[in-house]
């Protein structure tokens, strides 16, 4: 059979509800899930700089986190910290609100355990820059934003220095304001 992947997802964008919904877990690991992860994937390396992408981002409320980061490609299904340690404060940016990064402090390492596409468990354990991405990603999957964890009042475009209060965005990502755009 002919294997097709099509780019038929968008990325949705700060103040879709989808964002802020709990996502549901992965319960059954066949061939459409195999199709969504690549997708997914897919969807992520059609964006511009996006080193990761959760499935509420093309609008699918599923426990499902593909990552492409620092030479390494991870697929993580149901992914959940079990523990971490230390602390580091560094820029953020999401693919659901190009351009605009924030300060974000987050856990140094963590210790994260998931499923694969087969449904096989795993565990890995990762730090710094990879660790961040696991947590801004895992926050994903309850609804939590990295605008919901800068630590300073603006965000800032990473280009062109334009400068957003950090409120505007919660708001908007809160549904206030909010336009629907198709
Ligand atoms: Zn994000």
């Amino acid at each position: 059979m002919k294997k097709r992947i099509k780019s038929k997802y968008k990325i949705v964008q700060f103040g879709q509800p989808v964002l802020r919904e709990i996502a549901k877990p992965v319960t059954v690991f066949h061939h459409k899930l195999h199709e969504l992860v690549d997708s997914l994937a897919e969807t992520l390396y059609r964006s511009e700089d996006g080193a990761a992408i959760a499935a509420p981002q093309i609008g699918v409320s599923k426990r499902i986190v593909v990552i492409d980061y620092e030479d390494e490609y991870l697929e993580l299904l149901n992914p959940e910290i079990i523990s971490s340690s230390g602390t580091q404060t560094g820029y953020e940016g999401c693919l659901s609100l190009p351009g605009f990064i924030g300060n974000v402090t987050r856990a140094q390492t963590v210790k994260v355990k998931y499923q694969d596409r087969d449904g096989n468990e795993i565990t890995i354990e990762k730090n710094g820059n990879l660790a961040r991405c696991l947590q801004h990603e895992i926050d994903h999957l309850d609804g939590i934003l990295f605008i919901d964890k800068v630590i300073d009042k603006f965000l800032v475009h990473q280009d062109t220095d334009e400068k957003l209060k950090l409120q505007d965005v919660l708001d908007l990502s809160n549904g206030k304001n909010f336009e629907a755009t198709t």
